[in-house]
C-alpha cells in the first residue's frame, strides 16, 4: 500500500474514532492512533490465514474465520435481527410486477434495447436528504456470484454459485422482454429517501466477490444491452492480484460503462461479532482503497457471507456508507432498514422462467 494511502487511511481512522468515542479527549485519541498508525504494519489477510494485524489498533490481533473465497455459500440466512421497529409505510410504492406467461415471447431483443446510453453509475455522490416519509418500495435486487461454467470437479457451492454466460444472457434478454429496467442502488436510495422516480419494473443486478469472470463474461453481455449492474469487490484480493478476481483496471473500465463498484469488505471475513476497531478497519479500509483506485467513494456494502450484526451496521453507517445488502431473500426495501436490503439469490439452476417467477413474488 502506498505510504500516502496509508496516511489517508489513518487520518480517517482518527476521524471515525473521534466521532465515536465521546468520553476520551480527542487529542489523546489522535496521539494514540497516530502512534499506532506509524508503528503497526497493515497486513493484507487472505482467507485461511489465522490472524490479522490491524493498523492503528491496540490489541490488534483477531482470529479470522473465513474458510474459503466462496464462503457466501452455503446460502444460510443471517441470524441477527435488528432492533429497528418498522413502522407502517405511509406511502408504499409498489413496482408493478405481473405474472408472466410460461413461454418466452417472440419479441426481438434488439427492439427492446434502450435507445439512449444509461446514466453512468454512480448516479449521485451526494446523499439524498430524507424527506421524513417512511417508505417501502418493491425493487428486486438480484444476487449473482460467478459468471462462468463451473470447472470439472467443482464442489457443490461453486456449482450453485456459478451462472454460465449463456444462461446469464438468457436472463438479461428475458428481463428486457418482460419490461424490466436495470437501475442502481443510488437511484434506489433516492427513491426510498425522497420519493424520486424509478423506471418501470426496476431491477438491480448485483455480483458478490468481484470474480474476474464478471469482467470477462458478464460485462460484455451487460454492455451490449446497455444494462447496469453493481459489483461488490474484496479489496485485498484485488490488491494481491489474485488471478480469479478482478484487477483495478478492469474495475475502472467497467465503472466507466455504468457498473458500480462497491465494498464486500477487505478480505471476505465475516463482519458479525467483531469489535468496533475491526469493523472500522474493514469499513474504511475497503472504502478508501476503492476511492483511491477508482476515484469514486463506494457507498454500499455487501456483508461477506451475509453475516452482520447491529455493530456492523452502526460502524458502516458512521463511515458514511448509505446502505448494505444482505442474503436475506425478498424484494421489499424499507428506508428504515437501508443497511438490511434483501436480495434474490440467482443460482446455477435458475432458468429464465424461474427468474421471472422470483421477481413476481410478493416478498
Ligand atoms: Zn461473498
Amino acid at each position: 500500500m502506498a505510504v500516502w494511502r496509508r496516511l489517508l487511511y489513518c487520518i480517517s481512522l482518527v476521524q471515525l474514532k473521534m466521532w465515536r468515542v465521546d468520553a476520551l479527549p480527542g487529542i489523546v485519541m489522535v496521539m494514540m492512533l497516530a502512534a499506532g498508525c506509524a508503528g503497526n504494519e497493515v497486513v493484507a489477510t487472505a482467507p485461511n490465514v489465522a490472524t490479522t494485524t490491524l493498523a492503528g489498533v491496540e490489541n490488534a490481533t483477531i482470529t479470522a474465520t473465513a474458510s474459503s473465497t466462496a464462503s457466501d455459500a452455503p446460502p444460510g440466512e443471517i441470524a441477527v435481527q435488528p432492533n429497528v421497529v418498522v413502522t407502517t409505510a405511509a406511502a408504499v410504492l409498489t413496482a408493478t410486477l405481473v405474472e408472466t406467461p410460461s413461454e418466452t415471447p417472440t419479441v426481438s431483443i434488439a427492439a427492446l434495447l434502450p435507445t439512449s446510453t444509461p446514466t453512468t453509475a454512480p448516479a449521485s455522490v451526494i446523499e439524498p436528504t430524507p424527506d421524513g416519509v417512511v417508505r417501502q418500495i418493491r425493487v428486486p435486487i438480484l444476487m449473482y456470484h460467478y459468471l462462468s461454467t463451473p470447472p470439472p470437479g467443482a464442489d457443490i457451492y461453486r456449482q450453485d454459485l456459478s451462472v454460465p454466460p449463456e444462461l446469464f444472457a438468457a436472463h438479461l434478454d428475458r428481463l428486457l422482454v418482460e419490461g424490466y429496467t436495470t437501475t442502481n442502488l443510488y437511484q434506489v436510495v433516492d427513491a426510498l429517501q425522497r420519493g424520486a422516480p424509478l423506471p418501470d419494473k426496476p431491477v438491480v443486478i448485483t455480483f458478490d466477490d468481484g470474480y474476474r469472470d464478471n469482467y470477462e463474461n458478464a460485462f460484455p453481455l451487460l454492455k451490449e444491452r446497455s444494462m447496469q449492474a453493481t459489483i461488490f469487490v474484496v479489496t485485498d484480493f484485488i490488491d494481491e492480484e489474485r488471478p480469479a478476481y478482478l484487477t483495478w483496471d478492469m474495475a475502472r473500465e467497467m465503472m466507466e460503462d455504468g457498473i458500480s463498484i462497491e465494498s464486500h469488505g477487505r478480505n471476505h471475513i465475516s463482519l458479525a461479532n467483531k469489535d468496533d476497531d475491526y469493523l472500522i478497519w474493514q469499513a474504511l479500509g475497503s472504502l478508501e482503497t476503492i476511492e483511491y483506485e477508482l476515484g469514486v467513494r463506494p457507498r454500499f456494502v455487501s456483508y461477506p457471507a451475509g453475516e452482520y450484526d447491529r455493530r456492523t451496521i452502526d460502524i458502516f453507517q458512521s463511515a458514511h456508507y448509505w446502505g448494505g445488502v444482505t442474503t436475506r431473500q425478498g424484494a421489499t426495501l424499507d428506508n428504515q432498514r437501508l443497511f438490511e436490503l434483501p436480495r434474490i439469490r440467482v443460482r446455477n439452476t435458475t432458468t429464465p422462467d424461474e427468474l421471472i417467477r422470483l421477481l413476481s413474488l410478493d416478498w
